[in-house]
């Protein structure tokens, strides 16, 4: 996609700092190229991945720091929905499979099978496995059932992570190995053989053995349940899920890692936090980890309780910027305030916390709790947790400030591309689906005119798609029926087209009232039947809702004096609106022409 290779172009010849505007954690596979049958097999559940719903990933890895090659074995535990025989399994080249056991036991007949597979094919990024036999639906849920498939290679790199996805292979300030993984959008399968889409979460979690030389540490997501000195100089850590996780967000951690824990008294009761971060970071990650009990309050303010109390919490220090790594942050702002120490909205708000751990954290409630099943609809995730700046700014340091973090960043949406992508060929739309998201929903709230309303349903929507998948359609029914609002044209205008709607108006002295005014607007630059509702400030204190549609003029009677100086006309403008606001005076209306 464009705005990634805009991206790396700026950080090639310009410097670091210009990546501000154009930042987004994601990577595409192909992004720029044209979308080829590869994409649909990633992109889309196909035959071969509809009849099986994964259960449990049990991942095995040990990687070789010198040779920048991982050894690893990976169980599939699923369930089958409905009979089936050929199954897809996502790894992305150069890493090569090299061999499939088929595992069961049933409980009921006491029996258990282990068979090896030797029919499978290759085709790309996925393996085509033929399983010699149709596996029924599965009739008791005790019943287990396994993919066990040992692979091994050398994972593609991440170069320029987050921007880019695989593998890093990282040396910390002192020279010492530090490893980990990004792969959001590229996919999961860059290193560990999966379903490689975001509608199959392992609905049990998920459990990840690392071996590392013993003078390393593993981190992983959720709890560390296991820790095994082994004869050969290495360690094995397991860490363990027991939340639906993004295949994405597994990842490990390998470094020269120290913790502390403190525990934070939240909504649902005690939830453990944990940091890890390289030993010669403690003190400062100290002084800049206290901003995590203040996000979690204000977090569970407005989205609900913390998602995985079962998991935990934690911050952990990646070489790469951050991610949202479920239970296990990635934490790569370098211990300073806003983005990598800038403030994206140049309003003076955005250096007053630190960006990474309000940002990624949020999406702990939208990516990691409410999860798109597409990526074509990823502003799910990116708008909400831009949507978090401001309300972190807005408990920290009051509304105000909250709406001008917001409509500071405004300056940086493009209308490049719309905001939802292409379905089914793991598209996502325009990095927009940051900044504008956040001005969409700022919209919505002013539309809402209600903070309680609102707040109970980013409230509502993290309670009623509790660890689910949805799309975006989803979302935007959930909000107009709790709202009150049809804000089905706002949504499609916002996140489908890359027009800002103009509202275009004019003050009249009514025709049987000359002392008074009168409103005209209308909505133009805009989607067919277009009705977003507005409000307008005819003064200081008052505010009124209008109903603009597209094209035709409608008005209000309002109780304004019309004034003898056309220049003493209010000025409506509300600046919760993300819109282009036009004020005509050259249209002659069906009264006075005030201007005249
Ligand atoms: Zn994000």
């Amino acid at each position: 996609m464009q705005k990634h290779k805009f991206s790396l172009f700026l950080l090639t010849i310009l410097n670091f700092s210009l990546l501000v505007p154009v930042h987004s954690f994601a990577q595409p596979l192909n992004g720029s190229k044209k979308l080829t049958h590869q994409d649909t097999l990633r992109g889309t559940i196909t035959p071969e991945r509809a009849w099986w719903d994964v259960l449990r990933y049990t991942i095995t890895v040990q990687p070789d720091y010198g040779n920048k090659t991982i050894e690893g074995f990976t169980s599939i535990q699923f369930r089958v929905l409905k009979p089936g025989r050929k199954m897809q399994i996502d790894l992305q080249q150069p890493l090569e499979i090299d061999s499939i056991m088929l595992w069961s036991h049933e409980v009921d007949s006491k029996s258990a099978m282990s068979k090896p597979l030797t029919d499978y094919v290759r085709e790309g990024n996925v393996y085509h496995v033929d399983l010699g036999q149709t596996l029924e639906k599965t009739a008791n849920p005790q019943d287990e059932i396994s993919l066990e498939i040992a692979y091994h290679g050398k994972p593609v790199e991440a170069v320029r992570p987050p921007w880019d996805g695989g593998w890093i292979w990282k040396k910390d300030e002192k020279g010492r190995p530090w490893m980990s993984v990004a792969c959001q959008g590229l996919g999961a399968s860059v290193w560990y053989p999966c379903k490689d889409h975001q509608s199959d979460e392992p609905d049990s979690g998920a459990v990840l053995n690392v071996t590392v030389p013993d003078t390393l540490i593993a981190v992983a997501n959720g709890r560390m349940i296991n820790k095994k000195m082994n004869a050969d100089q290495t360690a094995t850590y397991t860490w363990r899920v027991v939340n639906p996780i993004n295949n994405y967000n597994i990842v490990p951690y390998i470094g020269k890692y120290v913790t502390w824990h403190e525990d934070y008294m939240g909504e649902k009761g005690k939830l453990d936090c944990d940091y890890w971060v390289l030993d010669y970071n403690l003190e400062k990650a100290k002084q800049q980890f206290t901003q995590v009990p203040k996000m979690l309050k204000c977090m569970e303010y407005w989205f609900g309780p913390y998602p995985f109390y079962e998991d935990g919490y934690k911050l952990v220090e990646s070489p790469h910027l951050g991610m949202e790594h479920q239970s296990a942050i990635a934490y790569g702002n370098k211990y300073r305030n806003g983005y990598l120490g800038k403030d994206l909205s140049e309003t003076g708000w955005g250096t007053k916390w630190d960006f990474i751990i309000i940002h990624e954290s949020a999406h702990e409630w939208y990516a990691n709790n409410i999860t798109t099943k597409d990526i074509a609809d990823m502003w799910v995730h990116e708008g909400f947790a831009n949507y978090s700046e401001r309300l972190y700014t807005e408990c920290e340091f009051g509304k105000e400030a909250g709406l001008d973090y917001v409509t500071g960043i405004r300056k940086l949406i493009r209308n490049d591309i719309p905001i939802v992508g292409i379905y089914g060929v793991n598209q996502e739309g325009s990095g927009d689906m940051y900044y504008k998201g956040g001005n969409l929903l700022e919209t919505i709230r002013t539309i809402i005119a209600d903070d309680e309303k609102f707040r109970q349903i980013l409230r509502g929507l993290n309670r009623d798609y509790y660890h689910q998948e949805v799309t975006s359609a989803d979302i935007e029914n959930y909000i107009s029926k709790k709202s009150g609002f049809d804000l089905s044209k706002t949504f499609d205008q916002y996140l489908r087209t890359t027009n800002i709607p103009t509202l275009e108006y004019y003050f009249t002295a009514d025709k049987k009232d000359k002392s008074k005014l009168r409103l005209y607007f209308r909505w133009i630059d805009c989607v067919k039947a277009f009705n977003m509702p507005v409000r307008v400030n005819l003064s200081k204190a008052q505010q009124v809702l209008i109903n603009p549609v597209q094209e035709e003029w409608n008005s209000i009677l309002t109780n304004l004096k019309t004034p003898t100086d056309p220049d003493l006309l209010p000025d409506i403008r509300n600046s919760g609106f993300y819109i282009k606001w036009i004020e005509n005076r050259k249209i002659v209306p069906p009264g006075k022409y005030i201007r005249d």
